[in-house]
């Protein structure tokens, strides 16, 4: 007899907190031919994309897209505004705040890491103390992780904000949205974010593989004076190749496809739906938690994050043998804990692409109907001259335009997600 922890059958359920499930949607729009990266459609495919990431990261300001894991988007905000020798402020909230900490001690920088007990976030008035203790302003960045994947904590963003204001301190300042960004609400302009580092795989619901730096008028002209070595990563080339809707290297253009959909799906839903949606899913999780009389890792619940929830184990059980048994009986990937948290945790991702949104009819038809709307402005601005044409040239030699029409389908039919094998001729 087959086993069924060999063979598990139905759908897997990948529950970890990034890489996140991608929807079907966005998958269809992966699979596109890859076009030329220096045409005139593609330039069009990146300016729709730029401007609509202003709206996820609600600024004003350039984003820069790298192909890149969000490892890559973290090197790009230190080598694009800091020099080797420069102090920045750090916080031990986690795993990621750690790596980005030896990411930046490898670049020369001279870290003050506050330490954390990695079940709270950034404390506001231990960032205002420090600045302020510092008369000479040798702090040059203050650099944050919003939502430490490691954890499950959420530091809250405006108070860090407002204590680096009360000091009058220029230090810039840098926050990692890696596992937040259309998770939770998030305002890079109005929160006088200079450098905002962001990734695909989580809140995007794309495959991993890009990442982002939102950049503010300070972060760029941070950047014109900045001495660390950056060649790739370099701001200034490529926010001027973005100008034309191009890059100065090959980009991601199949990724980008799938971008150009996951803004489209999220600004159809709605960002104030899609962060209330991630705190139902959040509450739920949590309350969940405490009926299994497990200990949630986040000590304080008004830093409760709505991306993920990370839980303790009690004493003598080990977490991941407690993950291989949920993976082998449910075919459920969960998370695994990182760091000095190996084994005694585990995390459940509820952050991206959601089961329930077609659970709720109501909600289905709106975006069914937004879709349809869509794909038809696409089909009158695409393919509605070209039928018109045929139609005339069918008046005229009626058997010369059916035989042009066998040859090359006039009409490729209104769900252009996929063009070509499923789409039929008028
Ligand atoms: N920062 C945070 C908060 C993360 O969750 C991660 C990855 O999960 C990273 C940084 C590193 O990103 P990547 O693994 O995409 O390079």
């Amino acid at each position: 007899m087959l086993s069924l922890d060999d063979h598990p059958s139905g759908r897997h359920f990948l529950q970890i907190p990034g890489p996140t499930n991608v929807p079907d949607r966005i998958l269809r729009a992966l699979d596109h031919p890859t076009i030329d990266h220096r045409g005139p459609e593609f330039a069009r495919l990146t300016l729709e994309i730029l401007d609509g990431l202003k709206k996820i990261f609600q600024t004003d300001g350039p984003v820069v897209i790298y192909p890149a894991s969000g490892t890559g988007a973290w090197e790009a905000a230190l080598a694009n505004t800091l020099s080797p020798g420069d102090r920045v402020l750090m916080f031990e909230t986690g795993h990621f705040a750690t790596l980005w900490r030896k990411m930046a001690a490898r670049f020369a920088l001279e870290v003050d890491f506050v330490p954390g007990d990695w079940r709270s976030g950034v404390d506001p008035p231990a960032v205002q103390a420090k600045l302020a203790e510092d008369k000479s302003h040798v702090i040059k960045a203050v650099m944050v992780v919003h939502n430490e994947t490691s954890t499950g904590v959420t530091s809250c963003i405006p108070p860090i904000r407002e204590a680096i204001d009360r000091t009058k301190h220029p230090a810039l300042f840098m926050v990692d949205t890696i596992s937040s960004l259309a998770s939770m609400d998030y305002r890079h302009r109005e929160w006088k974010v200079d450098v905002t580092v962001a990734g695909s795989q989580k809140g995007l619901m794309l495959p991993p593989g890009l990442s982002f730096n939102a950049v503010s008028e300070k972060a760029l002209a941070a950047s014109k004076s900045a001495r660390l070595p950056r060649s790739y990563f370099s701001w200034d080339e490529i926010i001027a190749s973005n100008r034309e809707g191009y890059f100065p290297y090959t980009p991601s253009t199949n990724l980008l496809y799938g971008l150009h959909e996951s803004i489209a799906m999220l600004l159809e839903e709605g960002l104030a739906n899609v962060f209330a949606r991630h705190a139902r899913h959040g509450e739920a999780t949590r309350r969940a938690v405490r009926t299994w009389e497990l200990e949630l890792l986040c000590s304080n619940p008004a830093e409760y994050s709505n991306s993920l929830t990370a839980i303790r184990l009690p004493d003598g059980h080990d977490a991941d043998r407690f993950r291989r048994i949920v993976l082998e009986r449910f075919d459920m990937s969960l998370g695994t804990g990182l760091g000095k948290l190996a084994g005694k945790l585990f995390r459940i991702g509820h952050l991206g692409s959601p089961a329930s949104r077609w659970a709720s009819p109501s909600r289905a038809c709106r975006i069914a109907r937004a879709e349809f709307r869509r794909r038809w402005s696409i089909w009158r601005r695409d393919q509605l001259p070209r039928a018109k044409r045929s139609a005339r040239a069918f008046r005229r030699k009626p058997a010369a335009a059916l035989h042009n029409r066998s040859q090359r389908p006039i009409f490729t039919g209104i769900p252009p997600a996929r063009c070509g094998s499923d789409s039929s001729p008028a």
